[in-house]
């Protein structure tokens, strides 16, 4: 049995009042009763505060040098990131793999120095507009998760995947639950070649444009384990719906 988890990723939007708000807002509304985990990835200026906050959510940034330390200007390592508190760690989201370059090699030693830190790295995998368009989705997606799986160091046991394809994230289109359950399902067997306890146990969240009237269907499909969140995780009210989806 999975449990369900919600994440929410705020980017690169708030303040520090914001955080506290929002925070608040959805800490007043969520119960430890709940069915699902919930955490938020904030930006990394205001982490600390976030754990801080002291919130039944889990905090996690946004992305992680794959170094461990030393002369690597504006990077933030994962025993940084441990230190102020954080859990989890968003690794190859589509904005740092389109907007910043990042490549399947050093997103695996991202993933691996958040494990080794003892974060939990939420790995991101999803196919472009033109890729989906020309019939290429399962292509993609085989050789984002193999080359993920190729490394045998990381621990497929302290790890989420997200499935976002990247023309769904922020654009208000969605897959159909059926589309997304379909590449879940793939991706469930990709990692089965691996082991299959561990593919059996691994949570795979939905990613795009995921709103409160559309997060039921898509978290009722057998191998949606909860979502990636976006613009709806600015707004408390609709995050919070989505999280009593799950
Ligand atoms: C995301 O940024 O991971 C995302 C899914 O964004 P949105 O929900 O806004 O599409």
């Amino acid at each position: 049995m999975r449990q369900p988890l919600v994440v929410g990723n705020w980017k690169m939007n708030g303040s520090l009042k914001q955080t506290s708000e929002l925070l608040g807002s959805i800490d007043d509304n969520i119960s430890d009763k709940m069915a699902c985990e919930v955490g938020v990835c904030v930006p990394f200026v205001y982490l600390a505060a976030a754990v801080q906050a002291k919130t039944k959510l889990a905090i996690g940034a946004q992305t992680v040098s794959e170094y461990e330390a030393g002369a690597y200007t504006g990077e933030v390592s994962a025993m940084m990131l441990a230190d102020v508190g954080c859990q989890w760690v968003l690794v190859g989201h589509s904005e740092r793999r389109v907007l910043f370059g990042e490549q399947d090699q050093p997103l695996l030693a991202k993933t691996l120095a958040a494990q080794q830190a003892g974060l939990v790295p939420i790995y991101c995998v999803g196919e472009s507009e033109v890729q989906y368009k020309a019939g290429d989705t399962f292509k993609v997606i085989k050789q984002q998760v193999n080359s993920l799986l190729a490394d045998s160091a990381v621990d497929l046991s302290r790890l989420v995947l997200a499935y976002e394809p990247v023309w769904a994230i922020g654009t208000g289109l969605t897959a159909t639950p059926d589309e997304a359950q379909k590449v879940h399902a793939f991706i469930r067997q990709l990692v089965a070649a691996s082991s299959v306890s561990l593919a059996a146990k691994l949570r795979i969240l939905y990613g795009g444009s995921v709103k409160a009237d559309n997060a039921a269907l898509l978290f009722a499909q057998k191998d949606i384990d909860g979502g990636l969140i976006g613009g709806a995780s600015l707004d408390a009210e609709a995050f919070i719906s989505i999280c009593q989806r799950a």
